[in-house]
């Protein structure tokens, strides 16, 4: 293996550990304490996972977790009742509605009845527009962890050519944006692209955000390039049992790149160190005091 490999399980330890130093200067220095309420409808197993786990690292960043936990009927006026209470709530400085909701919830509707600057998942529309302007706006946690990763693994950003792969809202456009703030030229190819290899091999960073497992194999990778794989997919093991795997061949592409993130411990635990950062955010810009810094795009 050729790559450097991107260890994003320290690399979230460590925003982490910016998150925590933050939230204790606030709290000795202006007696407020960040809170981040998570809201889940319905019993969905990943969510269930997903949102015990957020709410266990927001109490270890030191800030205050707030989950309510809703049936999975619940109607789209009560949800949006319970939103216009945490937006109104000083105590609450971001706000994140685990998705996807069930079927009979309007996600868009729901998603922008959440008061922009407390939206620390940054899919408000009012964010979306702010980041593809240029703006200051609450960024995408999983595209700003992958973000922090480039940063740090190649200063300046400024002239590369990126290729993302993928053109979801989550991610992919979000993702792309970013790279383009930072002065990469960026293509957003997606199932439509036509020859795909190709396109790929002209990047000097490539994030894989499709969902497909191990799709990208070490020769469509340029020699040297970066390569971000944000997907996480299991597939069965031939002795039983699953993994993890993400959206690029791992092994192949890693005789051939300059640096790229594995899976697990690449992007993932960026996501949920990137969500305490916003929140963190959300509550100096509420406050009117400076922003942390190296914490946001
Ligand atoms: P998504 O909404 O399903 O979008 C997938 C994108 O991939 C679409 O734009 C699609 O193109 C494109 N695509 C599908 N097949 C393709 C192909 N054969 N060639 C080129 N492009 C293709 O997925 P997502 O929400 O962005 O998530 C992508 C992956 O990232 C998933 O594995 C997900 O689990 C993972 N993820 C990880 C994190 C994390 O914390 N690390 C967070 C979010 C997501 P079209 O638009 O043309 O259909």
């Amino acid at each position: 293996m050729t790559a450097t490999v991107i260890d994003g399980k320290a690399f979230a330890a460590k925003v982490r550990g910016l998150v925590a130093e933050g939230v204790t200067k606030l709290k000795e220095e202006q007696g407020i304490t960040p809170g981040l309420a998570v809201v889940l409808v319905g019993e969905d197993p990943a969510s269930q996972v997903y949102v015990r786990s957020k709410g266990k690292m927001t109490v270890e960043v030191g800030m205050t977790s707030i989950e309510h936990k809703l049936e999975v009927d619940t109607s789209e006026a009560d949800l949006l009742a319970l939103i216009d209470q945490l937006n109104n709530d000083p105590k609450v400085h971001g706000i994140l509605v685990q998705l996807p909701l069930p079927d009979h919830l309007d996600s868009d509707l729901v998603i922008n009845s959440i008061d922009p600057a407390k939206d620390v998942d940054g899919f408000h529309i009012s964010n979306v527009g702010l980041l593809g302007t240029g703006q200051k706006s609450m960024v995408p946690c999983t595209p700003l962890g992958s973000l922090m990763m480039l940063r740090d693994h190649h200063g300046s950003l400024s002239g590369m050519n990126a290729v993302v792969i993928g053109r979801s809202n989550i991610v992919g456009k979000p993702m792309a944006q970013l790279l383009l703030g930072d002065s990469c030229t960026v293509t957003i190819a997606h199932s439509r692209t036509k020859d795909l290899a190709a396109v790929v091999r002209q990047a000097d960073i490539v994030v894989a955000a499709v969902g497909r497992p191990q799709m990208v194999p070490g020769d469509w990778i340029k020699p040297g390039a970066t390569v971000i794989d944000v997907g996480i997919n299991r597939i069965d093991k031939p002795e039983g049992g699953t993994r993890l795997v993400g959206d690029v061949d791992f092994d192949s592409c890693a005789e051939v790149a300059g640096a790229i993130t594995p899976v697990p411990g690449g992007v993932g635990p960026m996501t949920i160190a990137c969500l305490l950062a916003n929140t963190l955010t959300a509550c100096c810009r509420a406050n009117g005091l400076p922003e942390p810094e190296g914490l946001t795009a």
